[in-house]
């Protein structure tokens, strides 16, 4: 069965990446990429000194811009999927979040820095208060290259119990190797158990990074993580009314 070309992380020039977003989708249908997620930085931490969608305007104009290309896309091309995400930086504070971050006009929200069982019960908040607020459309919810050292040694089941509480999946980031290196087997193998979506993000902060979808996919295939990954792929296709890629 052939997999989806995919990578739900890339940086356009609304944070910190090189190339406008249009000139993004024009590479990746050159690279004929089957999805694709624009997900620029959201913080105001120590971090925010880098160009961020730091407030209601430029985020109504980066989604303004994302929602067009899609439309053109619709008409036009049958095989890329692009969806409108956002990298959530988890050291912002939720009075920012909660004010500017509309939940139900991303596609994806990347979760950025999880290292602690705190930071787990910052993220649930976050999802109860959007879900109350925002009622029926949720986006697909991700962590952006997860370092599993801060759980492998404990507290592996609390983590998993909220992925799959939660349907949050696990990033194969080409940026952040050691993130899924065979150290973290049982990791892994906790995925695999707990039936955790796995997704695959480059990092992409110009377009030679867009394509590095070949390691993490070998990386997915290593694990046996193959079906946590058609699970995903299937989620998309749901979420953005298309045709099931596995029908093909
Ligand atoms: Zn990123």
């Amino acid at each position: 069965m052939p997999f989806p070309k995919i990578n739900l992380h890339i940086h356009s020039n609304y944070s910190d990446g090189k190339q406008t977003i249009t000139q993004i989708v024009e590479k990746a249908l050159e690279l004929e990429l089957d999805y694709i997620a624009i997900t620029d930085h959201f913080t105001n931490s120590w971090k925010a000194w880098v160009s961020t969608l730091k407030n209601s305007e430029i985020i109504a104009t980066y989604l303004e811009e994302i929602s067009n290309i899609q439309e053109y896309l619709s008409e036009h091309n049958d095989q890329l999927t692009l969806l409108k995400g956002i990298e959530v930086d988890l050291a912002s504070s939720e009075q920012f979040i909660k004010t500017y971050l509309q939940a139900d006009e991303f596609d994806l929200i990347l979760f950025e820095y999880l290292q602690s069982p705190e930071s787990i019960a910052f993220i649930e908040n976050l999802i109860y208060y959007w879900k109350l607020t925002y009622l029926d459309k949720s986006p697909i919810l991700g962590l952006a290259h997860f370092d599993p050292s801060y759980f492998i040694m404990g507290n592996l089941d609390t983590l998993m119990l909220f992925l799959k509480k939660h349907n949050i999946y696990f990033e194969f980031n080409s940026h952040y190797p050691s993130f899924y290196s065979p150290k973290y087997e049982r990791f892994f193998e906790k995925l695999r158990e707990y039936e955790i979506l796995v997704a695959i993000g480059c990092d992409s902060h110009d377009l030679r990074t867009l394509n590095n979808i070949d390691e993490p996919f070998e990386m997915i295939k290593y694990y046996n993580l193959e079906r946590n990954f058609e699970i995903l792929i299937n989620l998309l296709d749901i979420k953005n009314s298309k045709k099931s890629y596995f029908s093909n």
